[in-house]
């Protein structure tokens, strides 16, 4: 058991953003109004996210380190219509079995504190914590030498946190979000519903006012979001979040009908800050290619690049740049 968590910690657990990831997600899913992430060295010495959604039930707090005890899946049919994000009940336990965790939580009646290290539990006791979920990761990879190898250096995987949470916290305007790295705020959002304030939280006021807005919508595609003027720009795609459903995506093809609607007035080695929801038939996204979940298959790729494009080019045409 502890060897097949390690096997699939290897597969959806690369990095300490991955750890991130993952427990934000599940922050996201468990219907959280504030999620607080604080890493310490770039996540590898801790990484904590605290969030006050429904917590666990004392009963079924370990059965979440179980693998595939997912509470998000009761039948066939709930596969064909995945909303929350996470699905396969991988997570907690492949973390479990490369870290140290402590998992306090509460859904509300008595508090639960559990901790595991290498996948065994090392100690379990009632606790007394308001509602929500902590979890607190020590010791990234300490049995797992290997995957640390692959670990790239501190500047780097902070990049990929900071990355992953403005991802999410864009994703979701919804939810006050805060990142804070050795004990200093990165950024946090307000959480009340509006994406240009959630913009402004994570990307700063300034940069925000330098956006401009985007709708459009055809039969089989609705867009909105945020493009920016030509003259903000960055020398990295990081700055690009794409969110299909509601859910940010990875997608080469759509990141290049973004870059090919500013067509000249991007300079060469340039990328836009851009942040764009776009609604589809969910029958047309396959988000089942790979673990991580954030590649997705796309029927009528095409189409919608095509119709992105031609979105932000008109856009940007209307500003008489
Ligand atoms: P999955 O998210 O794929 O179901 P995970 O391993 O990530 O699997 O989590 C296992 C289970 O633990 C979840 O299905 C959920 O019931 C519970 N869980 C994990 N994190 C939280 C959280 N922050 N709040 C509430 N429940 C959680
Ligand atoms: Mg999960």
């Amino acid at each position: 058991e502890v060897l097949a968590n390690q096997i699939s910690a290897g597969e959806v657990i690369e990095r300490p953003a991955s750890v991130v990831k993952e427990l934000v997600e599940n922050a996201l899913d468990a219907h959280s109004r504030q999620i607080d992430v604080h890493v310490s060295e770039a996540g590898l010495k801790t990484i904590q996210v605290i969030d006050d959604g429904d917590g666990i039930a004392a009963d079924d707090v370990l059965n979440a380190f179980k693998r595939h005890a997912t509470s998000k899946i009761h039948n066939r049919k709930d596969l064909f219509k995945v909303h929350s994000l996470g699905f396969r009940g991988e997570a907690l336990p492949s973390i479990a079995s490369v870290a140290d965790v402590i998992l306090e939580t509460s859904a509300g009646l008595v508090g639960q504190r559990v901790h595991l290290r290498g996948g065994q539990v090392v100690d379990q006791k009632v606790s007394t914590v308001r509602k929500g979920t902590t979890v607190t990761v020590k010791d990234l990879f300490f049995n797992t030498p290997a995957r640390l190898k692959y670990v790239k250096s501190p500047a780097t995987e902070l990049a990929n946190i900071s990355d992953i949470v403005n991802r999410l916290a864009l994703s979701h305007p919804e939810v006050a979000f805060s990142l804070a790295h050795n004990g200093h705020l990165l950024f946090k959002t307000a959480g009340n519903g509006h994406l240009q304030q959630t913009i402004a939280g994570v990307y700063g006021v300034n940069n925000a006012k330098k956006m401009l807005a985007v709708r459009a919508e055809n039969l089989d595609f609705k867009l909105h979001g945020f493009i920016s003027l030509p003259e903000l720009t960055r020398s990295s795609r990081r700055y690009i979040t794409v969110l299909i459903n509601g859910r940010y995506i990875k997608n080469f093809q759509l990141n290049k009908a973004i870059i090919a609607g500013y067509g000249s007035k991007l300079m060469v080695g340039r990328f836009p800050v851009v942040v764009l929801a776009i609604d589809m038939d969910p029958l047309l996204v396959d988000v089942n290619v790979h673990p991580a979940k954030q590649e997705v298959r796309l029927s009528k790729e095409s189409e919608l690049g095509d119709f992105i494009q031609q979105t932000i080019y008109q856009r940007i045409a209307q500003e008489n740049l």
